[in-house]
């Protein structure tokens, strides 16, 4: 099922006749929900159709309730002309960022706003239709609360960890038990669409759509959270690569005699660095008696779980900042293969240990002073992603859009 507004069912006529339609209102809601709003004349600029066929187009739409008038604008010369925005409440999009350990559900309205958003902490991503029942009853759940029917949704966006065919909605990693693939699967059960793509590219895309990549060409985003991911805009678009697999920097071989990874190689980056293994070493030298602000915590009774670590580190914790170090100098020397191919202008550190700011920024642009030459490296900025946990939900909220104006 691929995502649509509401009215273009309603467009009827000959195939032809209809395909020319929609694209015409396609051009129209599509400048105005980039722009926020326009009026006539800036869309007959854009679309390069005539005053008279953009008044009528723009008419039905409001006639659909897809737009609304906004009222008079400023002058630039002349009558001050009338301008129009979308309705953000015709439709909402739901967005799900999926994790190994954690849920989040979101729901969007057209003016790009976070009009819900739950969490879903302890929630492990497991292979059986049990997680996909407890996803399909927690979206559920948030349309009831927001008073909302299947029919009020234009689509859902889903983002997950691992291997994805984008195209065909299928996610090889997590969720594979379904024959039709997990789109359809969500789709079959929700009752409206489901686009859904690999974590890291979701972030890419969120980040490219609003947060510091957007207006660039060339950046790097990484999820750095159990795992790592890479998510690559070049020349200003996301990069998928032939099958859609680009960007797994986790599993490229760092360390031919180090351990086996879950991929099935030996030696993998997500081998030596990720917030599992972070947490994992931590454990370990806390249980022998480390002295760190985590023992104290793991006295008090609590798990030491990536969250916790962030924690300590940011309040300053010595033996998780010396941990985070010696980790970001793995990540630092990785980045720089990266440099040196793709020539960044940034590189944006997201996911779960982007929370710790500085204190990953900082050893990593040490390693980069090292290691990389100059000429390229001086131009990339390493920054911590603002967007932060919600920069896959918004990179979801990007993706439908995207489907559903066919913009790039
Ligand atoms: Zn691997």
């Amino acid at each position: 099922m691929r995502p649509e507004f509401k009215y273009e069912k309603e467009v009827a006529g000959t195939a032809n006749a209809r395909k020319r339609k929609l694209e015409q209102y396609r051009k129209i809601v599509s400048h105005v929900y980039q722009n926020g709003k326009a009026s006539i004349a800036e869309i007959v600029k854009y679309s390069k159709m005539s005053q008279p066929l953009v008044a009528a187009l723009v008419d039905d739409l409001i006639g659909f309730g897809i737009l609304l008038d906004d009222g008079i604008g400023e002058s630039i010369g002349g009558r001050r002309p009338n301008l129009y925005c979308i309705n953000p409440e015709y439709q909402y999009v739901i967005g799900v960022d999926i994790n190994l350990h954690t849920l989040n559900i979101a729901l969007f309205d057209l003016n790009n706003k976070l009009v819900c958003r739950e969490e879903y902490k302890n929630c492990e991503l497991e292979n059986s239709p049990k997680y996909t029942d407890d996803l399909v009853i927690r979206v559920n759940q948030m349309l009831t609360k927001m008073n909302l029917t299947a029919g009020k949704i234009l689509s859902m966006g889903v983002s997950i960890p691992g291997l994805v065919d984008a195209k065909n909605g299928i996610s090889f990693t997590h969720l594979s038990f379904t024959k039709e693939g997990l789109s359809a699967y969500l789709s079959e059960k929700l009752g409206f669409s489901v686009v859904l793509d690999n974590d890291a590219r979701m972030m890419a895309l969120g980040e490219k759509a609003f947060g510091k990549a957007k207006g660039k060409k060339d950046v790097l985003c990484l999820n750095l959270s159990n795992g790592i991911g890479l998510g690559v805009i070049l020349n200003g678009q996301l990069y998928c690569g032939k099958n859609g697999f680009a960007g797994e920097f986790g599993h490229i071989l760092i360390d031919p005699d180090g351990d086996l990874c879950y991929c099935g190689k030996i030696g993998c980056l997500e081998t030596l660095i990720s917030g599992t293994i972070l947490v994992k070493n931590i454990r370990e030298a806390v249980d022998k008696g480390q002295p760190s602000l985590l023992s104290q915590y793991k006295e008090e009774g609590h798990n030491i779980d990536l969250r916790a670590v962030v924690s300590a580190i940011i309040n300053g914790d010595q033996f998780a900042i010396d941990q985070l170090n010696k980790m970001s100098e793995y990540l630092g020397k990785g980045l720089v293969t990266l440099i040196h191919l793709l020539n960044p202008e940034m590189i944006i550190l997201g996911g779960r240990l982007a929370h710790t700011g500085k204190y990953i920024v900082d050893p990593v642009n040490m390693v980069l002073n090292k290691y990389a030459m100059e000429r390229i490296s001086s131009e990339t900025e390493v920054v911590c992603s603002d967007l932060l946990d919600d920069a896959a939900l918004m990179g979801t909220l990007s993706n439908v859009m995207k489907e559903v104006l066919r913009i790039s």
